[in-house]
């Protein structure tokens, strides 16, 4: 056998296929991983492992565990800390970059899409600033179960295929666990990664850019009369449909600079996100939110902002460049709104069990969700237990979180009248309702559980969450306790970024 035979992508234990390493050095700094002194495997996702073509013993070896923790580059990857630029709560950045995080290279799946391999937490690069490249243990467990938890339900997100102790510990408030997870995404490309170019005056790099991002996300786009523009129609139609859908479940990202906006429309990095347990519009976590920029009723608006800033970026690529192509842009801008409202306003009628379309439907859903901020009730709760409807016997279950139920009633009545003028039965309804309104969600403090266990050497809460949370929409009677929303004395208030 040959060297090269050996060498080619078929034959490695992770079929590396790298396309961002060819692009031109601007793009990047080639790096390495520090090395992690002690590393430990703490969890594989072998069902991700075998969908990218990687078999899951070998990330569970020895061999597997070296790459995993950066104590190895594995044959054909090419590492390299992305460059990127971005407006950080409100205020642009022009050099962020990877500074934590190295980008080991693409993987093709058995689907044909393609996907980056990236270690986060895995040691300073050029673009650490102040910071010491490393992650620590809790923020890794948080994104490692908020991440699979959003695939499970179904919204594009990034995915985590590890995540191993490097056996290092690293400064925060406190000496912590260091860990490295691995980070699984369609691309990396950020509304930041346009702005670093753009913000440079790089226009032929700004370019290559663009071209790239539409080859490997959106190439219809590219027999489009004005590909940039087409590019960016499609980037607005992606967040808008990703904003709603966050919406529909109470997520809040906490983050949403326009560094951590992927032009791929999946959830990226996450920090101090949160899914909201009782429903407040105004809802913030994040301890570095102080003016509550990102707060929960803000996202649709600050994707819009985002979407903005992407436009200025590609500005020079669009039209004459000019008058015409800001007209383009501002026009592309403005139907964030329609794409949005018609996510939100689809997905809200399948939560309440609507299959036709009328008049007053928002405005019926509306009605709830100001009752339930009067009564502060469970988000997600709220909407599985009117799921339950079909059975007369459980209306009780959904009124008695109310704490006005009067209130409750005025509504239940409206919505029953709607519902008359719907087909089908109502187990049906109720069936389908159960499909989209989740049981299991990633609850703050059984993640803040799984971390403290963790941080103890104990693994069994981690692992049991990640259980539970794989299959949201099943009543599986063995976990029902993880459906319930914290009691007064579990409630987590804030959440940490723990860079
Ligand atoms: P994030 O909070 O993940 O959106 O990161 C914002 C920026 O800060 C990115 O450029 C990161 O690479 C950088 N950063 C965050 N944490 C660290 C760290 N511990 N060391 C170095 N850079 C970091
Ligand atoms: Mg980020």
């Amino acid at each position: 056998m040959s060297a090269d035979h050996f060498s080619s992508a078929e034959h490695r234990a992770i079929p590396f296929d790298n396309s961002y390493a060819r692009l031109p050095p601007a793009f990047y700094e080639r790096a390495q991983a520090a090395p992690a002194p002690s590393p430990r495997i703490l969890r594989i996702n072998d069902a991700l492992a075998r969908q990218l073509q990687i078999d899951p013993a070998f990330l569970n070896s020895a061999a597997g565990l070296a790459i995993l923790s950066g104590n190895s580059t594995a044959a054909g990857s090419e590492p390299i800390a992305q460059a990127y630029a971005g407006h950080q709560f409100g205020n642009f950045v022009p050099q962020l970059g990877d500074g934590r995080a190295l980008l080991l290279g693409e993987v093709v799946a058995a689907d044909g899409k393609r996907f980056d391999l990236q270690l986060k937490g895995s040691g300073p690069t050029r673009f650490s600033r102040r910071g010491d490249g490393r992650a620590a243990l809790g923020p890794v467990i948080r994104e490692y179960i908020v991440s699979e938890a959003m695939a499970a339900l179904g919204i594009p997100t990034t995915r985590s295929l590890a995540a191993v102790l490097t056996g290092e510990t690293v400064r925060r408030e406190r000496m912590l666990p260091g860990a490295v997870l691995t980070r699984v995404a369609s691309s990396h490309l950020r509304v930041g990664t346009f702005q670093y170019f753009a913000a440079r005056g790089d226009v032929q790099n700004l370019r290559v850019l663009a071209d790239y991002a539409t080859a490997r996300h959106y190439p219809a786009a590219r027999s489009s009369p004005d590909p940039y523009l087409a590019l960016f129609d499609a980037v607005v139609a992606a967040l808008a449909n990703l904003t709603a859908r966050w919406m529909l479940v109470g997520f809040i990202h906490g983050v949403l600079n326009t560094d951590n906006t992927s032009i791929a429309g999946e959830t990226i990095d996450y920090g101090p996100c949160a899914f909201m347990d009782a429903y407040d519009p105004g809802k913030v976590f994040s301890s570095i939110d102080q003016y509550g920029r990102y707060a929960f009723a803000n996202q649709p608006a600050i994707m819009k902002w985002n979407m903005a800033r992407l436009a200025e970026a590609l500005l020079p690529l669009i039209a004459d460049g000019g008058d015409k192509a800001v007209e383009a842009a501002n026009a592309s801008i403005a139907r964030f709104n329609d794409h949005y409202e018609q996510a939100y306003v689809g997905g809200l009628r399948q939560k309440l069990g609507l299959s036709r379309e009328m008049d007053g439907d928002l405005a019926l859903g509306n009605e709830l969700l100001a009752i339930m901020a009067e009564s502060q009730v469970d988000f997600n709760l709220t909407f599985r237990r009117l799921s339950e409807t079909a059975d007369p016997n459980r209306d009780a279950e959904v009124r008695s979180l109310f704490v006005d139920p009067a209130a409750f009633d005025a509504w239940a009545n409206r919505w029953r009248e709607r519902l008359a003028l719907e087909d089908g039965s109502a187990e049906a309804r109720s069936a389908g309702m159960r499909r989209v309104n989740p049981l299991f969600i990633p609850r703050n403090h059984r993640i803040e559980a799984a971390i403290r266990d963790a941080e103890n050497g104990r693994y069994e809460t981690f692992n049991e969450l990640m259980d539970v949370l794989a299959h949201p929409y099943d009543d599986r009677a063995e976990f029902a306790a993880y459906a319930n929303a914290p009691v007064p004395e579990e409630e987590v208030q804030q959440t940490f970024c723990g860079t």
